[in-house]
């Protein structure tokens, strides 16, 4: 397992065209600058992944996608397969993002299929969990958060380098926040999930959070139980922005 250093992950989501590169060029710049420790991954939309790794050659600033398909190849129009993620520079993957499990129905089972064929291209994958505002205010968050990791992580995982993100849905993109207690509570939930899913073996792998990260609220939120990095949406598309958070962790 080689992450004990923190993660810190900006998803893009169909935001970015070529002249965002500049925001990933200096956000590079700037890492180099500040003797960064943390790993740092940028997820642009997939038509950016090959010009970013150009852009950002020779840099510590790591590529990731929002998505694949769980087959390598096929007649899936519109699809972007694992392999075709790996030959465009990326080292990780986004997966089971509350966007993609409500706007395009994915299943605990759809997530674990695109996990497995991401371990098989040798990608990292970031497995997206997380409960709606109805869920948590019936007390039901750490059950529902529960049974997607227990319904999302296949049993390939058990030897392999993977993360999983906590990002409440309601969370995502509004401003809002679980308390620190709050988070610390379904951090330790999900680490006893993966365990008992997976094994000890998966005692440190990361536990991300995500949604409505800020440079305001990062560094407490990164100091908190359990939380090994985060998954940062709209405050990842400046870099200065996101080179706060980064150095919160
Ligand atoms: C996300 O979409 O993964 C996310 C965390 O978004 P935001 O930071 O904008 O809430």
């Amino acid at each position: 397992m080689k992450q004990s250093v923190k993660l810190i992950a900006g998803n893009w989501k169909m935001h970015g065209l070529t002249a965002s590169l500049a925001e990933a060029q200096a956000l590079q710049d700037a890492i180099k600058a500040q003797s960064v420790t943390c790993r740092v991954a940028l997820c642009p939309p997939a038509t950016l992944l090959d010009r970013m790794r150009s852009t950002l050659v020779g840099g510590k600033v790591e590529l990731g996608g929002q998505d694949c398909h769980d087959k390598p190849q096929g007649a899936f129009t519109g699809s972007v397969s694992a392999e075709m993620l790996t030959d465009a520079g990326a080292t990780l993957v986004i997966l089971g993002h509350s966007e993609r499990r409500a706007g395009f129905g994915e299943t605990d089972a759809d997530v674990a299929a695109k996990v497995e064929a991401a371990i098989a291209a040798g990608l990292e994958p970031i497995v997206c969990v997380g409960e709606t505002l109805e869920q948590r205010e019936a007390g039901d968050a750490v059950a529902v958060v529960s049974a997607q990791v227990a319904g999302s992580l296949p049993d390939s995982l058990s030897e392999r380098d993977f993360a999983v993100a906590y990002e409440p849905v309601w969370a995502i993109g509004t401003g809002l926040t679980p308390t620190l207690e709050q988070i610390a509570e379904v951090h330790a939930a999900i680490r006893s999930a993966i365990i008992a899913r997976l094994g000890q073996g998966t005692a440190k792998t990361p536990i991300l959070y995500g949604g409505s990260v800020k440079p305001d609220n990062a560094a407490d939120i990164l100091a908190t139980a359990e939380v090994g990095g985060a998954l940062v949406g709209g405050a990842s598309l400046k870099a200065d922005d996101f080179l706060k958070i980064i150095r919160a962790a």
